[in-house]
């Protein structure tokens, strides 16, 4: 009996992977992994591994959730280090729950890996801090959806000094910004797009919640981080203290030596 890995491929860059997810990616019999996982991290897989993309892309699925959960156990009997790879965090928005919840079920042994969530890969990019203390005071991770699921985001929950992370926000960022308002927040609200973070796509849009239905859609995988640390005059702001601290002591090395 095998143990199956539940590692996390964080957000693009193969850089920002765990030492830990780099070891078993390198010990690995089989790989079943998201579409979202880049090449770059696929690349320190194994040469003997099998590698299964079992993702999805543009709405077409490749393989049920109940078929990946009937692999992954099945994959355990016949192999030693079977790695279920997730783009992010394995268990942030990644179905993890009914994954581990089939491997209890059949008595398979797991173990979890971490990973750099997207939302955190985003925040880098772009260069804010999500709780700056002068400006946030809580952080939601959440998703869009129009259907009435339990899961739905509870908007009334959104106060002036949250920061909002939003994973898989569709293509109707207007209902978004529509959304947000209702909930009391003001159309001025800075808010940026993140798109393919860390990753050598990445892109970056400054916007504001009354001018975000206007953005151009940039292409997935894309989140939105929307709070007052959002704001691009802020970052740049303080990209200008730490220039200017680095300038500093520049000229204190200068002057010492
Ligand atoms: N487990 C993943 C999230 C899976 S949900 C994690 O922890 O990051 C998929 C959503 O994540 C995408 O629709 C997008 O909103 C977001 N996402 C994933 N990778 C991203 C990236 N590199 N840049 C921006 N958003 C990303």
């Amino acid at each position: 009996m095998g143990k199956v890995y539940l590692v996390g491929a964080g957000p693009g860059d193969a850089e920002l992977l765990t030492l830990k997810a780099a070891r078993i990616l390198a010990a690995a019999n089989i790989v079943l992994h998201d579409s979202l996982v880049s090449e770059e991290v696929l690349a320190k897989v194994s040469p003997a591994a099998q590698i299964i993309d079992v993702g999805k892309r543009c709405g077409r699925k490749l393989l049920t959730q109940e078929e990946i959960n009937s692999l992954l156990v099945a994959y355990a009997a016949t192999n030693e280090v079977v790695v279920r790879l997730k783009g992010g965090d394995p268990l942030v928005f990644g179905r993890a729950g009914e994954e581990l919840q089939a491997l209890r079920e059949a008595n398979v042994h797991f173990e979890i890996v971490p990973g750099i969530t997207a939302a955190l890969g985003a925040a880098a990019a772009a260069g804010i801090s999500l709780t700056d203390r002068r400006l946030a005071s809580q952080i939601l991770f959440s998703t869009f959806t129009r259907r009435p699921e339990a899961n739905a985001l509870e908007w009334e929950a959104l106060s002036p000094a949250t920061t909002l992370v939003l994973y898989m926000p569709g293509p109707d960022y207007a209902e978004v910004a529509v959304r947000v308002q209702e909930a009391g927040l003001p159309a001025d609200l800075p808010c940026v797009i993140v798109s393919g973070a860390t990753g050598t796509q990445q892109q970056i849009r400054w916007t504001s919640l009354a001018n975000l239905a206007r953005e151009e859609k940039l292409p997935a995988p894309a989140l939105l981080i929307i709070g007052r640390v959002a704001a691009r005059q802020f970052q740049e702001i303080a990209a200008g203290f730490c220039a200017e601290e680095d300038n500093s002591a520049v000229h204190r090395t200068l002057r010492a030596s």
